[in-house]
């Protein structure tokens, strides 16, 4: 759960960053626009004789413009993912806390651990922090109060489903859902909520990077996405992960072992 906060404070500052990186971006975009203008006014106008200036510094700004975007590249490159397998019910129950912190009194949370969910195959701290914005989503969308629910199941996706919806391997799948009932979407809304920067929230209070990111970290995985709204009623979002080994519990017999002090 601390991971998680950091992760949180991170996507904070992610969503500070590329707003600041924005508005630099649109400097250099400005300026090019800019010496532009001039060159095709002074063209109309005949004067045509000291154009070099105003070519250079478009050609200069939009260079400056092509190496930041160079780099937001190498950046959002260099972010790996750990994959390693996560017990999403235990996840799920250690983030408990820290969600119930982050809802409002007035939205009640509950938490539906399905049975003999295998091991999900992907980075727990992503996980987290998909799972922990997603809450805050369903927070946002239930301004008068509602139910949060957070559900975990493992589905078998065949190969029909997969040819239907490219590149997903048919397999077991780890599930989790969070669903709200809340204001729901739009079919016009929910077309846009992937894209980044996508926000419907005020200038402060939304990145635009949440669900963005909660896509990535699932496609990249090897999962998916699954979004169910409907105005008025509410949301539901599915995260689809590869499921990995069985879970052995304390009660889950093991066939290898022979128990001690019979036979
Ligand atoms: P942000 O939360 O910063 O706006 P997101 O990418 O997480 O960015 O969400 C994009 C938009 O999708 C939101 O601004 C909102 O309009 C819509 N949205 C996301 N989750 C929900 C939800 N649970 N209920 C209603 N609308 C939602």
């Amino acid at each position: 759960a601390e991971a998680a906060l950091r992760q949180s404070q991170k996507m904070e500052a992610v969503g500070q960053l590329t707003g600041g990186i924005a508005h630099d971006f649109n400097n250099m975009l400005t300026g090019v626009i800019g010496a532009l203008d001039i060159m095709r006014r002074r063209i109309a106008a005949g004067q045509i004789d000291d154009l070099d200036r105003f070519m250079d510094a478009a050609s200069k700004s939009a260079h400056r413009a092509a190496g930041l975007t160079a780099r937001l590249l190498a950046f959002s490159r260099r972010q790996s993912l750990d994959s390693k397998s996560i017990d999403a019910n235990r996840l799920i129950g250690e983030l408990e806390d820290l969600m119930r912190r982050t809802i409002r009194e007035n939205i009640s949370l509950r938490i539906v651990p399905g049975p003999d969910v295998p091991f999900a195959v992907a980075d727990a701290n992503q996980l987290e922090s998909a799972i922990l914005n997603l809450a805050i989503n369903a927070r946002d969308a239930m301004p008068d109060g509602g139910q949060l629910t957070i559900e975990t199941s493992v589905v078998e996706l065949d190969d029909a489903y997969s040819a239907a919806t490219p590149d997903v391997k048919p397999g077991r799948y780890v599930v989790v859902a969070v669903s709200d009932t809340g204001v729901g979407m739009a079919p016009e809304l929910l077309e846009k909520i992937f894209d980044p920067f996508f926000t419907t929230k005020p200038i402060g209070q939304g990145t635009g990077l949440g669900l963005s990111m909660v896509y990535g970290f699932a496609r990249q995985s090897g999962g998916q996405v699954r979004v169910h709204s409907q105005p008025g009623v509410g949301t539901s979002v599915k995260i689809y992960l590869p499921a990995g080994q069985v879970i052995e519990t304390d009660d889950t017999p093991r066939p290898d072992v022979v128990p001690e002090g019979r036979g």
